[in-house]
């Protein structure tokens, strides 16, 4: 039995499989080539997904900052907790999204 790679989730599947077992992806009666392109479509939306959270991402951040900046709430009140945490929480996604999206461009053929 010949295994394949999906061109979903890129793990071994056996060649005479209909469908992916770990993610579902149909590819009976598909050409190899139409295995590429689905392959490259799926990478491109998860790619287009990525930087737009990590767009919304970096507006939470600057959203914090600039509340910060211009309202300057007291330290230990409630708004001051809430903008640093809104912050820190952005800048952490942000940087989550980024490092998906290397990881998305590394495995690119
Ligand atoms: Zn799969």
């Amino acid at each position: 039995m010949a295994l394949a790679e999906c061109p979903s989730c890129r793990k071994r599947v056996s060649s005479k499989a209909k469908e992916c077992p770990h993610c579902q992806f149909v590819f009976a009666g598909q050409s190899e080539q139409d295995l590429e392109r689905e392959f490259v479509r799926i990478q491109q939306e998860k790619r287009d997904k990525l930087v737009s959270r990590s767009m919304l991402a970096l507006l939470l951040a600057i959203a914090g900052f600039v509340y910060l900046f211009l309202q300057q709430p007291l330290p230990e009140t409630w708004q001051y907790n809430v903008a640093i945490g809104v912050l820190i929480v952005g800048l952490l996604w942000f940087v989550i999204n980024r490092v998906q999206l290397l990881f998305i461009k590394r495995k690119r053929r």
